[in-house]
């Protein structure tokens, strides 16, 4: 019997496919952040103290291939979020500017500047921490959800975004007491 599929046209497909763009978050994801949340908790005690810390796995192999907390401040570079810090040194290792084949792990959602690299970059899925509403009762922030910035790709494909996982535990980053005086020098650059 021939069965005939009527053809979709591209607003259903982009409908479909972002549809089936999201995964359930698993017990693996939760440990992998609670140990990056671990890891970015160590910056409290150095020079500079940040809540925000990124780590890119292989999705096949679990494999850690880079792992970077922001470095804005040391770096005199406002575009060095954690999440573009983990890209750069990423891409760096494998010298080519595709992380198709890997994830991102970040102990908060991503800006939209560090959501749309994720996206130039091609990985296939983002989980994050924290949300953007959690990290706007600290200081400034840009309200526009990393699931947007996916959402508003075309052609969309493969941009999955998972998240909040390990939510209270990113959040210690920020209610740390080392931070205060750190979202407070922050913030008294914003007038
Ligand atoms: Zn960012």
């Amino acid at each position: 019997m021939l069965l005939t599929i009527p053809a979709l046209n591209s607003a259903q497909k982009a409908l479909a496919q972002t549809a089936a763009a999201h995964t359930t978050p698993t017990g693996l994801d939760a440990a992998r952040m609670r140990a990056l949340v671990d890891w970015t908790m160590l910056t409290m005690s150095t020079p500079n103290p940040v809540p925000f810390g990124a780590e890119i796995f292989s999705t096949s192999t679990g494999q850690s291939l880079a792992r970077a907390a922001n470095a804005v401040g040391p770096q005199h570079d406002p575009s060095a979020h954690g999440e573009i810090h983990a890209i750069r040194l990423a891409c760096q290792k494998l010298q080519s500017s595709s992380l198709h084949g890997y994830t991102l792990y970040t102990t908060c959602e991503p800006c939209p500047m560090c959501m749309a690299c994720c996206v130039w970059s091609n990985i296939d899925r983002v989980v994050y921490g924290a949300t953007i509403d959690d990290a706007a009762r600290f200081g400034r922030q840009i309200m526009i959800s990393a699931r947007e910035v996916a959402a508003q790709t075309r052609p969309a494909t493969h941009y999955t975004v998972d998240g909040p996982v390990e939510r209270d535990r990113c959040l210690t980053l920020f209610t740390n007491p080392v931070m205060k005086n750190v979202f407070r020098q922050w913030n008294a650059h914003q007038d």
